[in-house]
């Protein structure tokens, strides 16, 4: 969805956001519970545990990364089980959870209540495109996409965050 600004290549290179420190698992994608049972393995064969939860009234799994860990090094990083270290994350584009399919956008809710897209401020290749040019993307029905989604799945609203752009 983000193909105008982000390509393909770049973000298979970087996979900056498909592996999270502990204090970044609350940035791990989210899902409707049955992708849990479409999705069972990873990329290197091994059974994926999911963690569920309900948030805003919806429920989703996620993967479980916290057995990952093997030091205290808070700098850690544990990859997400369908990231393939040399090609990227294996999930056809159809099948990619809604949230990476958007990164480094999100739907937050600002203390007002109100919803907005809002644009993550550490992704290091969309740092390189111009804020207005986001924000045009955003506005040219992007922003409407994201928010249906988030009617839909609530469980994918995040409460807003400073440092975040807001968008939209
Ligand atoms: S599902 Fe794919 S795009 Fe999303 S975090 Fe995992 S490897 Fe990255």
């Amino acid at each position: 969805m983000l193909s105008k600004v982000l390509s393909k290549e770049a973000c298979a290179k970087c996979g900056f956001c498909c592996s999270f420190r502990r204090q970044s698992l609350w940035e791990l994608p989210r899902m409707p519970e049955s992708f849990a049972g479409e999705h069972p393995v990873g990329a290197s064969g091994e059974a994926i545990v999911y963690e569920y939860g309900a948030e805003n009234g919806s429920r989703f799994c996620v993967t479980d990364l916290r057995g990952g860990y093997r030091t205290d090094d808070p700098e850690e990083e544990v990859r997400c089980p369908f990231l393939d270290p040399k090609s990227g994350c294996v999930l056809p584009e159809g099948e990619k959870p809604f949230d990476c399919s958007i990164w480094p956008l999100r739907c937050m809710r600002l203390p007002d209540g109100g919803l907005h897209v809002c644009l993550t401020p550490t992704c290091p290749e969309i740092n390189r495109v111009p804020e207005e040019r986001m924000r045009e993307l955003v506005s040219a029905g992007l922003g409407e996409r994201i928010l249906d989604y988030a009617g839909k799945y609530p469980f994918m609203i995040k409460e807003y965050r400073t440092g975040f752009t807001i968008l939209s």
